[in-house]
């Protein structure tokens, strides 16, 4: 195994990703389009990304030997999700660059971690307490008072491992609930609205943002984003600028997605960080002329970022669980872009796909 060459990746080279679901599918069409390759490991040897991949390894995770032969035949390795687990990854790629590295992995995939590292570098979250027992829960409720909402440190999303408290009554059992694992209690956030940023950073270290999108989420899962959604220009650059301090202060390469809370004042506080592409950035795929999955592409090949304006206006909607089934009427309905996943299984909850409205700008 040689070296890669500093400086961009030749077309012809190979993208490896860990992860095969939509996100690493798209990724790889994007990949395509700039005349690289791409081999997925995915424990699901027909996860949505191997339909459009060069190379497969079916493997879990974890499995340092898939990983390696991943990195053999990769001229650089990145991820599509936060949960692939870190020390197998750094021992076994070797010889070739993670992006991004792992590092910004450790932070993201643990709840506690990443708004410790959060507020160290000054960006606020939502009041947290690390909590490991039902007697550390009544602690922290008292601290925080108002209403709150326990998560699992790890391996949660979409509001999966969540439970909603209230304050003064605690239902005891509720840590027994969450799996009896460590976690993190939040003080609930009355938000106005959410808003996430989809930014990224070269590996010349110049960083770029899409314009920030309004999401609407439903039972934890993004139904909407709207872009551009009703932010004052002054929230829409304050979470702009919080999202290149993240990127920066994680010598991070790559596209992020950074969700946030707006308060009724306009302040932002950090919901949470994804070290990867981001469904509230699937309208850039319609509404720019580089989308989030080529910015990514561009970012880990060394390849100069893309521009980032936004040349419609968006509203983008996933397509969830049996909501596939209106694929038909979307595509006779003019400018509305269809993204389907290839998943063969429609099942509650699970996005199958998603559709872009666009319309001019203004
Ligand atoms: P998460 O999995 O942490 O991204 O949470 C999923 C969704 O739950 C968020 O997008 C919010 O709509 C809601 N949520 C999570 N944490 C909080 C919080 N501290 N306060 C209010 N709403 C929250």
């Amino acid at each position: 195994m040689s070296a890669p060459a500093p400086g961009p990746l030749p077309p012809g080279s190979t993208i490896g990703i860990v992860g095969g679901g939509q996100l690493a599918r798209m990724l790889a069409m994007a990949a395509a389009r700039l005349g690289y390759r791409v081999a997925i490991l995915d424990p699901d040897a027909d996860c949505p990304a191997a339909q459009v991949a060069t190379r497969v390894i079916a493997a879990p995770y974890a499995d340092k030997l898939a990983l390696r032969s991943l990195a053999e035949i990769s001229a650089v390795v990145t991820y599509e999700f936060e949960n692939v687990p870190v020390e197998p990854l750094r021992e076994a790629v070797v010889g070739v660059p993670i992006r991004p590295q792992p590092d910004a992995l450790e932070v993201s995939q643990d709840r506690v971690v990443e708004k410790a590292f959060l507020n160290g570098i000054g960006v606020a979250t939502a009041e947290w307490r690390a909590v490991d027992g039902e007697e550390e829960i009544d602690h922290a409720l008292h601290e925080l008072r108002g209403d709150c909402i326990l998560k699992t440190r790890r391996m949660g999303y979409d509001g999966k491992g969540q439970a909603v408290i209230r304050h003064r009554s605690p239902e005891s059992g509720v840590f027994e609930a969450l799996g009896s694992v460590p976690a993190i209690l939040e003080a609930k956030v009355p938000f106005a609205y959410e808003l996430s940023v989809i930014a990224a950073r070269g590996l010349d270290g110049s960083c770029r943002a899409y314009d920030p999108a309004v999401n609407v989420h439903r039972l934890g899962i993004l139904r909407r984003s709207t872009v551009p959604g009703e932010i004052a220009p002054a929230v829409a650059a304050e979470a702009q600028a919080i999202a290149f301090r993240i990127l920066q202060r994680l010598d991070y390469v790559g596209v992020i997605g950074v969700e946030f809370f707006a308060q009724a004042d306009g302040g932002l506080l950090v919901n949470e960080i994804a070290p990867r592409v981001h469904n509230s950035g699937h309208w850039t795929e319609a509404a720019c002329a580089v989308s989030q999955f080529e910015q990514h592409i561009r970012a880990v090949g060394g390849l100069p970022l893309g521009d980032t304006t936004r040349h419609s206006d968006a509203v983008m909607e996933n397509l969830i669980g049996a909501e596939v089934e209106t694929a038909a009427a979307l595509l006779a309905e003019p400018n509305a872009v269809l993204h389907l996943y290839g998943k063969r299984e429609v099942k509650a909850g699970r996005k199958m796909g998603h559709v872009t409205r666009i319309a001019p700008r203004g």
